[in-house]
């Protein structure tokens, strides 16, 4: 029996937040690879494995969530390639969060920053370069070595109750705890956010980061959905996890990474912090939004289908006209676009990218090959879709050759723009 069947045997899932069952669905994407296993092409006649792609929102606490059908250990682990420190405008952002929280917060010599998944140490190497002590936790092995080459102490370990007890116990409390881009690929959020508090000084600050689910609601960023993605955020969902366990969020600010996140400042109950307007004034866009209520979030499936016939149309009608479509950036989102899609190579005959560790495989289930970026030049498709439409402008910025031969580009989402 595969994976999928067993899902589907089994009973209605429960909310992976409260426990009630799991009623309403936001948005049915099908059956999917794992949006981040490349098929070398040697095995491309192999079968692939295929999980129900399901998200949902829970009627009682608003938690959206896809079906948990993946253990973490075959996501995180030795051969786990997303290297942090690959991208220099996140660098760039972790830098300035760094200073930032360092003068916010008095951080210094006595502190403790500790970084959960904290990666190839792309983030804590700011505050060791301050002279600030910081301890990284972080299961991937290959990224946990990088991180130590820089200086990092890593605990190669998951984040929950148990770490953090066992870190207390040590006397190895934080100052600062930060999680970035970590609580949505949380297979099991009250057990990592229970560990929380336990980890925190008494009044030591819990700093964490994710993409908004208003941006997605509003957006149709439907390909930000995938399985290695369990639950997808508003605060006002977080604010009920993080009460569960023990935490008041006491400011909130609005970032533009990943198509719009969130970055929430929470402390202990008992800290006493003030709590600024910020997390107000959020809340109540939410609530304008409809994301307070599980009607709020009728129509958002039917959103998405548009998307995918309009992407169909599209490719059918340059496929008519004899037009070649090549598409830029071999990204996981696009695999959970052209999957959804049904889009084969037929229709779009490769993906270029700039990541040698990606090019020479195949994209899970479209199976389209990627390719080094100079095969723009040599085959001049007419359209390039870009799939990672959150880099569209440095995207369009770096291929101004392929626009003065005539090429144009296309996005799919929110809706199909030809440009
Ligand atoms: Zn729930």
């Amino acid at each position: 029996m595969t994976a999928a069947a067993a899902t589907r045997a089994g009973p209605a899932a429960a909310c992976q937040g409260c426990g009630a069952a799991l009623v309403r669905t936001l948005v049915d994407l099908g059956e999917q690879p794992l949006a981040n296993s490349y098929v070398p092409p040697e095995r491309e006649a192999e079968p692939e494995p295929v999980f129900p792609l399901h998200a949902r929102v829970c009627d009682r606490c608003l938690l959206v969530q896809v079906d948990n059908v993946t253990p973490p250990e075959t996501i995180f682990n030795e051969r786990y390639a997303y290297y942090s420190s690959f991208s220099e405008s996140w660098l760039a952002h972790c830098r300035r969060y760094a200073e930032t929280m360092r003068e916010r917060f008095g951080l210094d010599a006595e502190s403790l920053v500790v970084e959960i998944a904290s990666n190839d140490g792309y983030m804590l190497q700011y505050f060791v370069a301050a002279g600030i002590p910081v301890l990284g936790i972080e299961p991937a092995g290959g990224v946990a070595a990088a991180a130590e080459a820089k200086g990092v102490p890593t605990l190669r370990e998951f984040f929950g109750r148990e770490t953090a007890t066992r870190l207390a116990g040590e006397g190895r409390t934080a100052d600062l705890l930060a999680a970035k881009n970590v609580l949505a690929h949380v297979p099991d959020i009250n057990e990592f956010v229970a560990g929380v508090p336990i980890l925190l000084k008494p009044d030591g600050v819990f700093t964490v980061e994710f993409p908004h689910l208003l941006n997605l609601i509003r957006e149709t960023q439907f390909d930000t959905i995938y399985h290695e993605h369990f639950t997808y955020l508003s605060l006002l969902a977080v604010e009920k996890v993080f009460a569960r366990h023990g935490l008041t969020i006491f400011d909130v600010e609005r970032l533009p990474t990943h198509g719009g996140s969130l970055r929430v400042f929470a402390a202990r109950k008992d800290s006493g912090r003030e709590v600024s307007e910020s997390v107000a004034n959020v809340i109540e866009v939410e609530r304008a939004a409809g994301l307070d209520r599980p009607e709020g979030y009728a129509g958002f499936e039917a959103k998405v289908r548009r998307v995918r016939s309009d992407l169909l149309d599209f490719l059918a009608k340059a496929r008519a006209e004899g037009k070649s479509v090549a598409a830029y950036g071999a990204a996981a989102k696009g695999n959970t676009l052209l999957n959804y899609c049904g889009v084969t190579r037929d229709q779009i005959r490769y993906v270029v990218d700039r990541n040698p560790a990606k090019q020479q495989t195949l994209l899970p289930g479209s199976h389209i090959p990627v390719r080094d970026p100079t095969a723009l030049e040599e085959e001049r498709p007419d359209f390039l879709l870009i799939l990672p439409w959150n880099l569209r402008d440095e995207i369009v910025a770096q291929n101004t050759a392929f626009r003065e031969q005539g090429g144009r580009f296309v996005t799919a989402i929110p809706q199909l723009a030809i440009f």
